[in-house]
């Protein structure tokens, strides 16, 4: 994020932020397309706050689950993004897989070759760490008053972290529709928290797991559209590999669901 002190910010620009952050001028400077001279601030102590590390786990071999311990809380939906700096200003952004009851942030890392950030996260960092966490931001998240609507949440990869926030607030909120979760991986082994989606989901009828292996069941999307081709009324989360997000967004939305009822997160890679 960024602040305008003047100029007018382009509402696009603002999007998924919250309110009183838009009336102070944040905006996000990727998706930012002036149309006269801004002038800009650095964003100040309201919309970061320094957090420790407090846990490592491995989820896979390629995904790291992080739980952070905010100094102060913030105040975040599950299923929306926030970033994560390093001491020497490195910065990337992580969706919120835990709920605000549960204390601290838990996102899942997924180790990107010679990535800067997640081969830190992986390798380098220790409990104990400090970082900066700003944000959150996004608007990937569960919105509460209609309870019978069908949910789809369907993602690739770590796309799994914002979507496990997500159901557990639906399911908290007394979310009574059908809920169809779908986690494409391209190995088996690329599948994780499969137990604990299992046992989530014991307690829950109404909610139903399909994993979707490239190898062995097709495509994700393939695999979403021949046990749901008419999604008419469905509320859809897509999150993941960009491409994949562009691609199921189109699909969702020829199958029958409203664009404003399409929410993505697409976990694009930071600029070099
Ligand atoms: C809104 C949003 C939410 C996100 N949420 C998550 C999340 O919950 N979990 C998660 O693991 N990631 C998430 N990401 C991606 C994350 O922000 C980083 O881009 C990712 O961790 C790689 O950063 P890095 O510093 O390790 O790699 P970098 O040092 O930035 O990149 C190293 C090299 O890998 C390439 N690269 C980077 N990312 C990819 C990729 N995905 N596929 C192939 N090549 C790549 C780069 O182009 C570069 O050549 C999200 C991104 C966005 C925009």
């Amino acid at each position: 994020m960024m602040r305008a002190t003047r100029g007018t910010v382009p509402a696009a620009a603002q999007q998924g932020l919250k309110d009183s952050w838009k009336a102070q001028g944040y905006f996000l400077p990727c998706v930012c397309v002036p149309d006269s001279d801004l002038t800009l601030a650095t964003v100040g102590d309201e919309a970061r706050t320094g957090a420790v590390i407090a846990a490592l786990e491995p989820l896979s071999t390629s995904v790291m689950r992080v739980r952070l311990h905010c100094d102060r809380p913030l105040d975040f939906r599950p299923g929306q993004y926030c970033s994560v700096m390093r001491d020497d200003g490195l910065a990337r952004s992580y969706s919120i897989a835990s709920l605000p009851s549960e204390g601290d942030l838990e996102l899942h890392v997924r180790r990107v070759e010679n990535g800067r950030m997640s081969g830190w996260l992986h390798e380098g960092a220790h409990v104990g760490d400090r970082v900066t966490v700003q944000g959150p931001s996004g608007e990937c998240f569960y919105v509460p008053g209609q309870a019978e609507q069908s949910l789809l949440l369907v993602g690739t990869g770590t796309g799994l972290a914002p979507l496990w926030g997500i159901l557990r607030d639906a399911l908290r909120s007394g979310h009574r529709g059908p809920i169809h979760l779908f986690h494409g991986a391209v190995r088996r082994e690329g599948l994780y928290l499969v137990q604990e989606i299992q046992k989530l989901i014991a307690g829950h009828p109404q909610v139903t797991y399909t994993p979707a292996v490239l190898d062995e069941e097709g495509p994700v999307d393939q695999v979403l559209l021949s046990r749901l081709p008419k999604l008419a009324g469905w509320r859809a989360y897509v999150c993941g590999d960009p491409g994949l997000v562009r691609t199921l967004k189109k699909k969702i939305f020829l199958a029958g669901a409203a664009s404003k009822e399409i929410f993505a997160d697409a976990f694009l890679p930071a600029a070099p």
